[in-house]
């Protein structure tokens, strides 16, 4: 429960850390623009297409058989079903060990959330924050959440939980994507409202979730809405409702677990989805996993799929430059920087261990100096420039003795993912070549983490000033 806070909040957007965002579209438009992004490389894509089984030759994955009959044969598979889907329910019988699958079977796939998706015809009207007319205000466009005011109501609520019984006072977390995004709904004033709701068992002590059950539950949630926002139960022109099972059933998502599994310290990391084999591989050659089961797990991050496709693509004899794609593989290639190149000595060395504490000290403050303000200049510049220049104020606090004329002239480029800064830097007796070769893979890697993509240094060194002229001509 815990991690699940900090995972909710680990992220950021637009610089501001723990934020969430809406997607103008819906959420389907993550979806279509990966998609497109997909087909503009050449890539066929078929929905609707249920997968019965995936194909083994000689244990060996090599594509799958949909439920119409049809088989796909590929080099590899990948899959983002849950890996309880993928081991237990998508691969032919004993062919996997007995000791993986009583792993799988471990996999805590628990649920307490039902969603409750509602239309509205007007925005509710908060008793502690009224509002006149129909539009929406700051507070319309943020998360929205109720019964949650103090520990023990939510307690309250996860007891009842473990007793079997939905909570009497659930936890609610309300969002309004239509007050940002109008392209979302048809008709003027109306509003989508979206409900994340806990703690709702997946079997119930009284029996099914039948439809009496399901609209009794929505009509609680609406009724404990009603007590913060009174207009809201009579605004309702219509609901869908995904209880647990309902998005078991809808989403072939086991337990119905919005994570593909829950997200506790047990199920993180090194053990997810199960230990020894938490990077992506099985123990079927040729099957890899990519979904929200496998490391880091669940929430529209896209994180576990590029990963799962890094770590596939190593297995395919392939002329894609997966330097390109990955982070990690550019890094890699900086390892030479990590080293330290004094003479008998090939320890791993951090920027610490490296320098004396004083030129520590120096650069870190200078360092602190040049990057404060950023935000003023970030709100006049589009994204890329307010980049750039993040990324030249840290080569002038880098290397500040080295910057030739003031550190503007540097220049970035981008070329697909991959950001290149090019420029001139002046010798200095105090920096020998093994230490500049150690800057710059630091350097390069610090950027390529601070950024999130692949960053190439193409810094020239030159004895001075002129010598830039005489160089660029
Ligand atoms: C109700 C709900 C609310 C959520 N809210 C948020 C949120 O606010 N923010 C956030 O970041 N994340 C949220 N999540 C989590 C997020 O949606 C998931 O972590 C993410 O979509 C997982 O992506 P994935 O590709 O791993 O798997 P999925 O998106 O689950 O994709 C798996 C796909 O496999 C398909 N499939 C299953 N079985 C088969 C089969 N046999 N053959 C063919 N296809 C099959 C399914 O239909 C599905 O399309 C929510 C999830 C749910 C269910």
């Amino acid at each position: 429960m815990r991690y699940v806070l900090l995972h909710h909040v680990i992220g950021g957007l637009d610089e501001h850390k723990g934020a969430w965002g809406y997607v103008f579209g819906g959420m389907g438009a993550v979806s279509q623009a990966i998609a497109d992004c997909a087909k503009s490389h050449g890539a066929e894509i078929r929905t609707e297409q249920n997968v019965e089984e995936i194909l083994l030759d000689g244990g060996v994955a090599k594509g799958v058989r949909l439920a119409n009959g049809k088989e796909l044969h590929s080099k590899v598979v990948l899959a983002n079903t849950t890996p309880h889907v993928t081991f237990k329910d998508l691969l032919p019988e004993n062919s996997l060990p007995h000791e993986f699958l009583r792993a799988v079977g471990e996999i805590d796939y628990t649920s307490p959330v039902t969603k409750i998706n509602v239309a509205v015809k007007e925005l509710p009207n908060f008793s502690c924050r009224p509002t006149e007319g129909n539009n929406p205000s700051p507070h319309h466009q943020t998360t929205i959440h109720m019964n949650c005011e103090s520990m023990q109501l939510v307690h309250q609520g996860v007891l009842d939980y473990r007793n079997g019984e939905y909570s009497k006072k659930p936890v609610i977390e309300m969002t309004i994507p239509s007050s940002v995004d109008r392209t979302i709904v048809e008709q003027d004033g109306h509003h989508v409202v979206l409900l994340f709701t806990q703690y709702t068992p997946f079997h119930l002590n009284s029996g099914a979730w039948t439809e009496e059950k399901k609209k009794e539950y929505a009509t609680h949630v609406f009724s404990e809405i009603d007590a913060y926002a009174p207009n809201f139960s009579k605004s309702i022109v219509g609901y869908d409702i995904l209880t647990p099972p309902d998005i078991q059933e809808t989403f072939g998502i086991t337990g119905g677990n919005i994570f593909h599994g829950s997200m506790g310290l047990d199920q993180l990391y090194f053990n997810r989805p199960i230990s020894k084999y938490s990077n992506y591989s099985t123990p079927i050659k040729g099957l890899f996993l990519c979904g929200s089961g496998a490391h880091p797990g669940g929430g529209v991050t896209g994180a576990p799929g590029r990963l799962g496709a890094m770590r596939a693509l190593r297995n395919l004899p392939t002329n894609i430059d997966i330097r390109q794609f990955s982070l990690s593989e550019c890094c890699l290639k900086n390892k030479a920087g990590k080293h330290k190149a004094t003479v008998n000595r090939s320890q791993l060395l951090t920027y610490e261990m490296a320098q004396k504490p004083h030129h520590i000290g120096v650069r870190k403050s200078w360092l602190t100096w040049h990057s404060q303000n950023l935000e003023e200049f970030r709100q006049q510049q589009p994204v890329a420039l307010a980049q750039d220049e993040v990324v030249r104020r840290f080569i002038r606090g880098f290397f500040p003795q080295n910057v030739v004329v003031s550190g503007n002239e540097l220049v970035i480029k981008r070329r697909g993912n991959l950001l290149i800064v090019a420029g001139f830097l002046q010798y200095s007796r105090r920096l020998d070549i093994r230490r500049i070769y150690w800057m710059y893979g630091f350097a390069e890697e610090f950027l390529s983490l601070l950024l999130k993509q692949p960053v190439k240094l193409e810094l020239s060194f030159v004895e001075n000033e002129d010598a830039i002229a005489y160089n660029y001509i």
